[in-house]
């Protein structure tokens, strides 16, 4: 195996932000084994390379609200509570396997649960923060009509990151979709104000305003690439700057 070491190595604690759709095969499978392997092998590397995780996983390959509600048969409110459901399933698998490979997670979750999890709390986070654990937070912000990347970049900001990696199907963020435009053009750097004002879909609005308003850089790159956090953060591949 190939490990890629960081080059210049600036960041103490980085967000990773990934889909739950990642773990989908086929739309059929909603837990795809290799691809779960893959993700706690990249994220064993960023450890080796002496970077601390936050980590927050989407649930987009169990429920996601706004999809589940398209038939009106159950409110937004219930879709959006299932929703953070399946944030918090993704999340305690993801630490089972990281566990297998040696490697203790904490989770941290915004809603009550029976299983071994800290409620969602700054003091907590500083607390987990000074002990470098690898934090998965669950059950986005415990509000319905949000979205994971809102708590991407509310927990980066609590967990003291300096930068959110949202690692994505595409290789960064294009001036129009690339799947439906050929000619779309790759852009390396674009500011908060672009990515909102173009309605980009790399991440939410409010995520963006968040952001900006904390400083915070959001790295976006292909989560299919091998090794992809420890590459993005050296520039190896194909990425866009959001800041
Ligand atoms: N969700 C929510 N509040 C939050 C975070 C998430 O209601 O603060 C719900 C919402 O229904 C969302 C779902 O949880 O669709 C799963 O999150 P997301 O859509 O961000 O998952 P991803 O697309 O990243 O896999």
């Amino acid at each position: 195996m190939i490990i890629f070491m960081v080059i210049n190595n600036n960041y103490r604690r980085i967000l990773i932000k990934i889909s739950g759709e990642f773990f989908l095969s086929n739309n059929t499978e909603r837990f795809n084994s290799i691809r779960l392997n893959k993700l706690c092998n990249d994220l064993i590397n960023v450890l080796n390379n002496g970077i601390n995780i936050s980590l927050v996983i989407g649930g987009g390959n169990i429920i996601r609200g706004r999809e589940f509600t398209n038939n009106n048969l159950i409110n937004r409110e219930t879709a959006d509570s299932i929703g953070m459901l399946s944030t918090v399933i993704n999340g305690i698998i993801v630490r089972d396997i990281l566990a297998k490979h040696d490697v203790d997670a904490e989770i941290v979750s915004s809603l009550d649960l029976p299983f071994d999890v800290h409620k969602l709390n700054p003091f907590i986070l500083n607390k987990l923060v000074k002990q470098n654990k690898l934090i998965i937070f669950v059950g986005g912000l415990g509000l319905p009509y949000f979205s994971t990347d809102t708590i991407s970049v509310v927990g980066a900001s609590l967990s003291h990151c300096n930068a959110i990696l949202k690692a994505t199907k595409t290789d960064g963020v294009y001036d129009k979709d690339p799947i439906l435009h050929p000619d779309a053009k790759h852009l390396n750097n674009i500011t908060y104000d672009y990515a909102i004002q173009n309605n980009l879909q790399i991440m939410d609005d409010t995520a963006f305003s968040l952001a900006k308003k904390l400083n915070l850089p959001i790295y976006v790159f292909s989560l299919f690439e091998d090794d992809c956090f420890i590459r993005a953060l050296n520039q190896d591949i194909r990425i866009s700057i959001v800041n």
